[in-house]
């Protein structure tokens, strides 16, 4: 099964270090928060993923499956419906 990263814009402070880990998916803007391609992880990658997920500092940097899409991968993701459902999620 495909793995994605997907972030919390909610928790995501830009604090740049995915983007270190992995150079290939992950940019920053202008602003240091992840720009993120939105592509399924080669599995050359996952590992950086993990530890990616493990190092953010506020636990914002997740790994999805590609059942659960592309929710939260691409930087315009914090507006429109899907932010506000993430928002009242329990
Ligand atoms: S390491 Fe975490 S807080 Fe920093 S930019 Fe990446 S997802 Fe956001």
């Amino acid at each position: 099964m495909d793995q994605r990263i997907d972030i919390d814009w909610t928790a995501c402070e830009g604090h740049g270090l995915c983007a270190e880990l992995l150079p290939e998916h992950i940019t920053l803007d202008e602003w240091g928060y992840p720009l993120v391609d939105g592509t399924p992880l080669p599995a050359r990658a996952v590992k950086r993923a993990r530890r990616a997920a493990s190092d953010c500092p506020v636990l914002a940097f997740k790994l999805g499956t590609s059942h659960e899409g592309a929710r939260g991968t691409a930087r315009s993701a914090p507006t429109g419906p899907r932010m506000t459902e993430r928002l009242h999620r329990p």
